[in-house]
């Protein structure tokens, strides 16, 4: 006995330091003794290179979603913790996978962070690698538990297929890592298969990224007018200043095209900061020449991330010496619904100051009454989509009908967005909405155009009245 428990000792001494060759060689992550990044790529390399020319090879780019909030309130030994329990969920989804079809022989490991790959050199069908992608997203949306906390997070998982969306391991990473992008854009939790055209909206973005970064120095930047118009008055009551970006290759863009991208890098700050000071100059320039006309822009809620936003919104206007009477600021009803109690207190005291305050998009969000009650409000925007059907649908009238109720009783005014037609704007104002904007009776204009649009808009109206 004692001599079997030698040798089994020194079996255990030499697999133990055989581990431990290979960690020193750099070949695996300490933290979950999962091949690393470098070991990864060269035995995927040998992998593919082996493979059968006639079968389909599978990559699956892990990324977990909320990871730095672990780190960041629990620390990083905890974080450790927690990354070593899913390389050990991914075992074991792995594992069955190769039980379930026992010729594969996948290699599973940690890249950095929180990112994870598992390489598959030969599966038989498409669908086999996404429902591998299907059970990781589901077996880490399972909690954790960690030193009595309960650990919500989630995966996104990026899948590419060699040949047809790489032949290399470079590619094939490259490929399922756009794929997981798009699978973190789509809410995390999930996972999503390569394509070409989703390369080319990747593409897309990573030049918009770099374009925008210069876009303000270059002055590529523009607003666009659109008129509000009172249905009670027949007044033009205001105007919203929408970005333009004139881009140097592709022309006039819309904010749908970049304005999410500049929120994702940060950019939109300098950008936001770029509309305040152009909607400053705009004002003062018209009250040098005697149009006092209130023009309203839209505020990211990123922008607010600026802990001195309000301080420098307001000096931008102090500075041009236009009063906070001619501005409104929009915030979306998501954005509204979120900021913190400084921000509303910071909110109210620029409307003490005269500025105006409105919701956008408001229906598109969700909203919490006794917040928009407590809300320091104007106006609340209606958003396209609950307008969209008012003339066609009995249902969507009772809706409006009642969202125009519920924003008369916190005592805001109501501004109908996309109105298109007259029978639309017929039924808004029986609803008793107070103002209307849309390509009804204006599309957004360049200053110019606008000016002369109000002056005749202005010029018709009091022919109307004499
Ligand atoms: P929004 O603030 O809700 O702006 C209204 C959008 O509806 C504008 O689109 C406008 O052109 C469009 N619109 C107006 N009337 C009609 C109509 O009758 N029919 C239809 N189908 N559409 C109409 P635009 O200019 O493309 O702006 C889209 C969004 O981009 C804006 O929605 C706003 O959320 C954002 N945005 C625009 N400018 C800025 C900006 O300076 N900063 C930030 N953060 N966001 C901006
Ligand atoms: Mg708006
Ligand atoms: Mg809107």
């Amino acid at each position: 006995m004692p001599k079997l428990a030698t040798a089994v000792d020194s079996l255990f001494a030499e697999v133990r330091s055989s581990i431990e060759n290979a960690h020193a060689l750099g070949m695996y992550d300490p933290v979950t003794s999962l091949p690393n990044r470098l070991h990864f790529r060269s035995e995927a390399d040998k992998m593919l290179a082996a493979r059968a020319a006639a079968t389909l090879a599978a990559m699956l780019f892990v990324d977990l979603d909320r990871f730095k909030n672990v780190n960041d309130s629990l620390g990083h030994a905890r974080g450790d913790h927690l990354l070593i329990m899913v390389a050990n969920r991914l075992r074991v989804v792995v594992t069955a996978e190769v039980g379930e079809r026992p010729g594969q022989r996948p290699i599973l490991a940690r890249l950095a962070g929180d990112e994870f790959t598992i390489f598959f050199p030969e599966i038989e069908t498409v669908a086999d690698a996404e429902r591998v992608a299907r059970r990781i997203a589901l077996a880490i949306s399972e909690p954790f538990e960690l030193s009595g906390h309960s650990i919500d997070i989630g995966a996104s998982v990026g899948v590419a297929i060699g040949p047809d969306h790489g032949t290399t391991i470079e590619t094939l990473m490259r490929a399922a890592d756009i794929a997981m992008y798009q699978a973190k854009n789509n809410g995390g939790g999930r996972y999503c298969l390569f394509s070409e055209e989703l390369a080319a909206e990747h593409q897309r973005k990573v030049d918009t990224e770099a374009a925008l970064g210069e876009a303000v120095q270059r002055g590529e930047f523009l607003l666009a007018l659109q008129p509000q118009l009172s249905l009670i008055t027949g007044e033009i009551v205001g105007a919203e200043a929408l970005l333009r970006w004139n881009h140097p290759r592709e022309g006039m863009r819309a904010p749908a095209t970049f304005i999410p991208i500049a929120e994702q890098t940060g950019i939109i700050g300098e950008v936001g900061d770029w509309v305040i000071a152009e909607v400053g100059s705009m004002l003062s320039e018209w009250q040098a020449q005697g149009i006092a006309r209130r023009v309203s822009f839209n505020v990211s809620p990123r922008q607010l991330d600026r802990a001195d936003f309000f301080q420098r919104l307001r000096a931008a206007f102090v500075q041009v010496d236009v009063p906070l009477s001619l501005i409104e600021l929009e915030f979306t009803e998501s954005a509204a619904m979120e900021v913190s109690e400084t921000v509303l207190e910071e909110i109210a005291a620029l409307r003490r100051d005269g500025a105006t305050i409105a919701i956008d998009d408001f229906g598109t969000g969700y909203s919490n009454i006794a917040r928009l009650r407590a809300m320091p409000l104007d106006r609340v925007k209606l958003d396209p989509s609950l307008i969209a059907e008012i003339e066609t649908c009995e249902k969507a009238r009772v809706v409006v009908q009642a969202v125009v109720q519920l924003i008369k009783g916190v005592g805001a005014e109501i501004v109908a967005e996309a109105v298109e037609n007259v029978a639309q704007a017929d039924i808004l104002r029986a609803m008793g909405c107070d103002t209307i904007q849309g390509f009804i009776f204006a599309h957004p204009m360049f200053e110019e155009e606008f000016l002369n649009w109000t002056r005749n808009a202005e010029r018709g109206r009091s022919r109307d009245v004499a």
